[in-house]
């Protein structure tokens, strides 16, 4: 057998030669602690010396690598207030400027007589050849073809040939590496061993070496990751018992029931996602699937079929929602779908067993805001059964409260259902079993991401509106000659009868800050561009009796306008609201917008969507742009991997899995399929993996090590 990596965890990095505890110290701020960490620590560019080229003879808008020396540095003021840092650069054959948007901390970084590496396009401005925004990279003396760069610390000063020597140490010392799958996948696979990969991503003799090692180390990271989501998928299937819900024709009596008295037709998505639950909840242990559906697409039918199947076979079904806003908005609109719905008085009320008198279906509210006397009547006529379907907050499964049989469980917008939730269910379902539950979220991810953020969950996506949307039509308000249009908008659709949205500028700081600019926002339009009509505030501080005034009198049409934070950015439902004008729409990011935007455009009527305010950096005007461009949240999805990478995406549910060094969800979207089947080929004939010992060994080193219990954590 080959050196494992387990081993070269073990070692810490004094082990190499010439690091002292003083340069481990160092090298520990760049997260490098053991040898292993020396080997995991690739370099994030190469010095391709073959693309090599002098300043004189640099050809214009392409990409190339120019070894110079820092000349000269200046922070410059354009026109327009921005601010630029201006680097001179020469070599032999002439110089150039390069210059950054807003990055002062250059100057210090490069000064005067620096050797540097910069990729880039040179391009003419003002007749003068310049580079905007390249990659620079301090050089050392290494020599050779392809010279890798590694992350480097300024403060800790280790430089990029440091590093490159203990990385040849290491490989050096470990010789051949043992292999986590047999060759013959890899021949399969076109992919590398190995020691090969090791050797490839760290010394490549070519530029065809280095991608060929990358590909493998992809392969490997993603192969970990999907092991360990499949494996645990598997776990929980094996092991919680739940209830095997009697799914009868149609969904059973009171889901054909609900579909039959529903004002309009299924769409096909709505229908093949029932269909998806309707098996899950058919099996014995319990389902956990995640529905991904944009804005409007029609959810809450789903759930609420969901629901219905539990409550016909005699048990219960809760629905818990982010707000409490949400949780009555919900409330009303669910009580509403079920009126006149009636089950059997039974004692077990199972739907299925026939015989008995009937009564009204029930369906409860319970936030925080619910009277103690109406609380205490409900907590009772849960545990005795007499509620069918409870609908509040995450305080529904708080401990304390009980259910009679608790069958399904559906959250929506996903917000924050942890561990402790989960384990908080186990006691509520019939006897031992676990409820079924369904996670609802209107935040897309791409496909291949959701394989690596959901991996543990089965996924269904509803990517169909219902018929007959008008799209909401978008406009990027950029000057103040614009805004004029969108007040003037505002005002006209007010006058034909219709409501609007302001969101204030987001302050991600501090709440307090928020409300504070939410209130000025709202005096400034109530004295000016809104001045005369009936405006409100809504914001996270107002009390909920005070929120809840708010968005009643809102409903209700008793006010034209609501100038409010983004606390009104998921699920409420105002079809009467045909305008939406997000002010500073530069600070907030796609999803959130795409959900702003989502408050309009639910009913009939056309509706607007301005984006208030100048783009403050690139990715900002391509946010917008974006957003301008697509209402589909699927597409805006995609853009925002593109823009943001994953790390967003994969949030708090993947601080954990800081494997994925090298792969990237967008760029290796093919590999994350092939990794997951491959896994699932893996643990399908070796459920045990006990003849892939080190890729087991490998999967809790890398997985296991951190707290990755995050089952359904957003
Ligand atoms: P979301 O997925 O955002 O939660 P909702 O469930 O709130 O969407 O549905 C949005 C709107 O679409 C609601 O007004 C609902 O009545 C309507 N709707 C849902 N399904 C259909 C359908 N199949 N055909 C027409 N309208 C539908
Ligand atoms: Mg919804």
């Amino acid at each position: 057998m080959g050196r494992r990596l387990a081993q070269l965890a073990n070692l810490p990095v004094t082990e190499l030669k010439g690091v002292t505890p003083k340069r481990a110290e160092a090298l520990a701020t760049l997260g490098i602690r053991s040898v292993l960490d020396v080997l995991m620590n690739y370099p994030r560019r190469y010095i391709d010396r073959t693309k090599e080229v002098t300043i004189r003879d640099a050809p214009l808008d392409d990409e190339v690598v120019l070894l110079a020396t820092v000349k000269a540095s200046r922070a410059v003021r354009s026109k327009n207030g921005r601010e630029f840092i201006v680097i001179t650069v020469a070599d032999d054959t002439g110089s150039l400027d390069i210059s950054f948007f807003n990055q002062r901390w250059r100057l210090k970084f490069l000064p005067v007589g620096t050797s540097v590496a910069i990729f880039g396009k040179v391009t003419v401005f003002n007749g003068r050849r310049g580079m905007t925004n390249p990659f620079v990279d301090k050089v050392g003396t290494r020599v050779g073809r392809i010279v890798p760069i590694y992350p480097q610390s300024e403060k800790a000063r280790i430089n990029s040939d440091t590093i490159a020597d203990l990385c040849a140490e290491t490989l050096r010392r470990s010789g051949e590496f043992a292999d986590i799958v047999d060759e013959s996948l890899l021949d399969r696979l076109d992919l590398v061993d190995r020691t090969t990969a090791f050797r490839g991503i760290h010394e490549p003799n070519d530029s065809e070496e280095e991608k060929a090692a990358r590909k493998r180390l992809v392969f490997d990271e993603l192969l970990r990751v999907q092991v360990e989501l499949v494996r645990r998928k598997r776990e929980l299937e094996r092991t919680a018992v739940g209830i095997a819900h009697v799914v009868g024709d149609g969904g059973g009596p009171l889901v054909r029931r609900f579909h039959e008295v529903l004002p309009y037709d299924l769409t096909g998505a709505q229908a093949r996602t029932i269909v998806e639950i309707n098996e899950d909840l058919a099996k014995g242990h319990p389902m956990h699937r995640l529905l991904q559906g944009d804005v409007g697409a029609g959810k809450t039918v789903v759930a609420v079929s969901a629901m219905l199947v539990a409550v016909q076979g005699g048990h219960q079904a809760a629905l818990m929602a982010p707000t409490e806003v949400l949780a009555e908005q919900h409330h009303l609109g669910i009580k509403h779908l079920l009126e006149g719905f009636t089950v059997p008085d039974t004692d077990d009320g199972n739907l299925f067993g026939g015989a008995g008198m009937d009564r009204s279906l029930r369906v409860a509210l319970l936030t925080n805001r619910t009277t103690a006397a109406d609380r205490r009547k409900i907590l009772e006529d849960m545990v005795t059964g007499n509620l069918d379907i409870v609908i509040g907050t995450h305080s529904l499964i708080s401990e304390g409260i009980a259910f009679k049989s608790l069958g399904v469980v559906v959250i929506d917008e996903q917000h924050r259902f942890g561990v402790e939730q989960r384990a908080a269910l186990r006691d509520k379902g019939a006897g031992d079993a676990m409820p079924d539950v369904l996670v609802m979220t209107a935040t897309p991810i791409p496909r291949t991401a959701a394989m690596t953020v959901y991996g543990d969950l089965d996924v269904s996506v509803l990517d169909e509106l219902p018929p007959g949307r008008t799209p909401i039509v978008t406009r990027w308000a950029q000057t103040d000659m614009d805004e004029v249009q969108v007040w003037q908008q505002v005002r006209d659709e007010i006058a034909d009868g219709r409501q609007v949205y302001v969101v204030c500028p987001l302050i991600e700081e501090s709440e307090k800050l928020e409300v504070r600019s939410a209130q000025e926002t709202f005096e400034e339009l109530t004295s000016g561009e809104l001045s005369g009509l009936r405006v409100g505030l809504l914001h996270g501080r107002l009390k909920s009796d005070e929120k809840d005034a708010v968005m009643t009198q809102f409903r209700a049409g008793e006010l034209d306008a609501l100038v409010s934070t983004t606390v009104i950015e998921v699920g409420v439902d105002v079809p009467n609201a045909t305008v939406m004008v997000i002010l500073d729409a530069t600070r907030f990011g796609i999803a959130q917008l795409h959900q702003l935007r989502g408050r309009v455009g639910r009913g009939a009527a056309k509706s607007f969507c301005w984006l208030v305010g100048e783009a403050k950096t690139p990715d900002g005007e391509a946010r917008l742009e974006a957003l301008v461009r697509s209402t589909d949240g699927f597409e805006l999805a995609e853009v925002d991997l593109d823009l943001r990478g994953e790390g967003t995406i994969m949030g708090e549910r993947q601080k954990g899995q800081n494997d994925l060094k090298l792969a990237s969800l967008r760029r290796d979207r093919e590999w994350v399929v092939t990794a997951r089947e491959i896994a699932i080929e893996i643990l399908d004939t070796d459920p045990e993996l006990i003849k892939h010992e080190l890729l087991a060994e490998e999967v809790d080193l890398f997985l296991k090590a951190d707290d990755v219990d995050f089952l359904m954590k957003s």
